[in-house]
């Protein structure tokens, strides 16, 4: 297809193919680089075409044929664009993060009992229990927290961390659970939205649920129903004495 000047199409490289242009192409070097790609897939994006990269997509840089000089010469005039280079840090899909880093309750307890030094405690790691016990009795199940390090106020409303009094204090979610793995069990404090997707709530619910007549029985019935649940949990090994 014969294309005119100053036509662009944005073409998305997949994989090793992006490393291609990285690899092949000088850092700052003024001349423009004329790059051709062959085969690719059309897609079309809110109604601009674009090119994916596929299996079979060949990357020729700085060709030494006519075509590219003649292209070349007709570019002349073209302002040019400096390439930039963007780390794209690719998402983690669901699956990989569920399953990184997986560790059993008494590996999790070898890496607590290590030490606070121990780099691993930066970690996240994933393992896979089940919840035996929900101790809202002694450790209650909400708090409040700071809107803008989610950080607990204290009694006077007071976030320690940002030293001031929030505007828009919101109510979290903290559990704190027991959970067995079949061979071990182990302390962990189960957070917010983690919460809401174990019981199917959102914390404002469960507030206008403690507010009722026998609140507390009532929304400790509904925090029973984490028990039994067999779940991911990604957790940070820290030094409070328990594993979130
Ligand atoms: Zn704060």
């Amino acid at each position: 297809m014969p294309c005119n000047k100053n036509n662009n199409i944005a073409v998305t490289l997949w994989g090793p193919q992006a490393d291609l242009i990285t690899d092949d192409i000088p850092d700052n070097e003024a001349q423009p680089h004329i790059v051709i790609i062959t085969a690719t897939r059309v897609t079309m994006f809110k109604g601009n075409y674009q090119l994916n990269s596929i299996g079979g997509t060949k990357i020729y840089i700085n060709l030494d044929i006519p075509e590219v000089e003649q292209f070349k010469r007709n570019m002349e005039d073209v302002p040019q664009q400096e390439i930039v280079r963007i780390e794209v840090n690719q998402p983690e899909s669901l699956e990989e993060a569920m399953t990184k880093n997986r560790k059993t309750i008494t590996e999790l307890q070898q890496l607590y009992m290590e030490g606070e030094e121990n780099e691993n405690l930066k970690t996240t790691y994933t393992c896979v229990a089940q919840i035996t016990f929900i101790h809202d009795q002694e450790c209650g199940w909400m708090y409040t927290s700071c809107n803008n390090c989610k950080s607990r106020v204290d009694e006077n409303q007071y976030c320690n961390k940002c030293q001031v009094v929030p505007e828009f204090p919101i109510d979290r979610y903290r559990l704190i659970a027991t959970i067995d793995d079949g061979n071990a069990t182990m302390t962990v404090g189960i957070f917010d939205k983690d919460v809401e997707k174990l019981i199917g709530k959102p914390i404002t619910s469960m507030i206008k649920i403690s507010e009722q007549e026998n609140g507390a029985e009532k929304v400790s019935k509904e925090l029973q129903q984490c028990i039994g649940k067999k779940c991911t949990l990604k957790l940070k090994v820290n030094n409070k004495g328990y594993i979130q």
